[in-house]
């Protein structure tokens, strides 16, 4: 075992052609008496590349324990994390103590070609990438710290550390979360899990190299990957929208945002806030900033914001009991509902419609129902007529047989662009992304006929609806509240 093991090195660096980033695992068994001259391009017996060339090189060697490494670390620092009995520093490579015991080594910004090398001195290398971390994938992730697949490593993308769960967005515009609540550690995730985090964007994909381009130029290679990367908001090409409205997605950014929007002080009943959209985010977004505007929930003065919709009535095509009620909501807090009115233009001091008409307006948030992510425009995959990637009911992108999308960016019949259905894909990818790499068969998912929905009202209320009955009240938002909690305790 042991010579089995030091002659992989040993024929690793024989076949050194150019440098490349080279991680061992690093277990007990395996005594290597030197540190591999620096390794270089290594194909494995089936083809696929496992190096990229690299700029700097540091090397890394535990005499006691083994842990063998050569790797780029600029532009930033990477960070490994060995499994070995005291910490060493030498040059830009950082090793230490894993924090949990079942994780044996993480690599972070620069990861891109892992080596493990088995009990056997069997080189056994598959990779798994996830391309955002989207609701669905953080449930891979989150799964990945209770059961890993020898020989596989997990990588996960996303040009956000700490993305934010949506349904919980409304109550922080009410002023009932703080930030913090909202959002998920990413890399503190990963780094529990034993998962690889990058924080880039991928821009392009190349479905027939099985290879992703993030935005600062890296490649990545995968054997099996998924995307997960959410939605963006509709009509934000409509003129003057980027420049004086605030889009409700990335929603990391109007979480920054919206404290901006709702403080200005400068809103009025004659000059309101402007909710642009009125399906779900957008009723819930009128009625938060509503609460939040308001001194105390007795406070009777015209609301200083106003709802545009295109439709006829809020929450357009849902259950009829729900529309009444917060049709009745609306009308009880004096909010307006232009309703009918298409945006043709938006100014920093008023819309315009395409009748013709303008109103004035203190400041605008554009809540109009998921677009497909411009990027995807650079994905060399099959789109539906919106935009979104095209997949089977395994979530298989059709005609790219190791690669998966899931939740808003993907398009499947019955499947909504909504976080409850993102959140139930979870436990169907999670199962889809082992069975592929474990060669066993992938699993149909069956998006949920009816669901339990709630939406807060900001004043302490919440309706909510299930088989088509819809109920408003505190203890509505109290079981909201739970279910939000509970699911965030999840990733923490
Ligand atoms: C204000 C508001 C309130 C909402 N409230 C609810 C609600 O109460 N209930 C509900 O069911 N739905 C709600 N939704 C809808 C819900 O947010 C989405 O349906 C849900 O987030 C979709 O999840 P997802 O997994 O597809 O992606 P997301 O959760 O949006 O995650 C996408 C991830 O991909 C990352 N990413 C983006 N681009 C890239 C890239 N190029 N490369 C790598 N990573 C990338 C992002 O940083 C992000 O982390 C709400 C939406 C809004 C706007």
């Amino acid at each position: 075992m042991i010579f089995s093991a030091c002659f992989r090195f040993k024929d690793l660096a024989n076949k050194a052609t150019s440098p490349t980033i080279l991680v061992a695992r690093s277990l007990s068994q395996f005594r290597v008496k030197r540190p591999p001259t620096i390794c270089s391009s290594y194909a494995h017996p089936n083809g696929i590349p496992l190096g990229f060339p690299c700029r700097r090189i540091a090397t890394f060697c535990d005499k006691t324990v083994t842990a063998v490494t050569s790797l780029d670390t600029s532009p930033s620092t990477a960070e490994i994390l060995a499994w070995s009995r005291e910490s060493h520093r030498e040059g830009n490579v950082r090793t230490r103590k894993p924090a949990t015991s079942g994780v044996l080594w993480r690599i972070g910004v620069q990861a891109q070609a892992t080596i493990h090398i088995r009990n056997g001195g069997r080189l056994v290398d598959r990779r798994i990438l996830l391309i955002g971390a989207g609701h669905s994938h953080i449930e891979v992730i989150r799964r990945w710290s209770e059961e890993k697949i020898p020989g596989v490593s997990l990588t996960v993308v996303d040009p956000s550390a700490t993305p934010v769960y949506s349904g919980m967005v409304p109550g922080y515009i009410a002023g009932q979360y703080q930030q913090r609540d909202l959002e998920i550690d990413l890399s503190g995730l990963c780094s529990r899990s034993g998962a690889n985090f990058i924080r880039d964007a991928v821009v392009a994909t190349d479905s027939a190299k099985s290879s992703v381009r993030c935005a600062d130029g890296d490649e990545i290679d995968y054997d099996v990957a998924s995307i997960d990367i959410g939605s963006a908001v509709a009509d934000t090409d409509l003129p003057g929208v980027i420049e004086h409205a605030l889009p409700s997605r990335p929603i990391g950014a109007f979480l920054r945002h919206i404290d901006a929007l709702a403080n200005a002080g400068t809103a009025t009943a004659d000059r309101p806030l402007l909710v642009v959209g009125a399906g779900a985010g957008g009723v819930e977004v009128a009625l938060c900033l509503d609460a939040r505007l308001r001194a105390s929930n007795r406070d009777l003065s015209p609301s200083r914001v106003q709802i545009v919709t295109a439709n006829r009535s809020l929450l357009e095509g849902g259950t009829p009991s729900a529309q009444r009620a917060i049709e009745r909501q609306a009308r009880a807090r004096g909010i307006i509902v232009h309703r009918g009115r298409k945006v043709q233009t938006v100014y920093a001091d008023r819309v315009a419609f395409e009748d013709g008409e303008a109103i004035p307006c203190a400041g605008v948030a554009w809540v109009t129902g998921p677009a497909a992510i411009p990027v995807t425009a650079g994905f060399d995959l099959p789109k539906d007529d919106r935009g979104f990637i095209q997949v089977d009911k395994t979530f298989r992108v059709r005609g790219v047989p190791n690669l998966f999308a899931v939740g808003d960016c993907a398009s499947l019949q019955g499947m909504k662009k909504a976080g409850v259905y993102a959140v139930r894909a979870g436990t169907v990818i999670d199962a889809n992304l082992r069975a592929f790499v474990e060669g066993t068969q992938l699993r149909a998912y069956t998006p949920q006929s009816d669901f339990l929905s709630l939406l807060n009202l900001g004043n302490g209320e919440a309706v909510g609806t299930k088989w088509g009955v819809s109920w408003r009240g505190k203890s509505m938002m109290r079981l909201k509240d739970r279910i939000d909690r509970a699911f965030m305790d999840k990733y923490r």
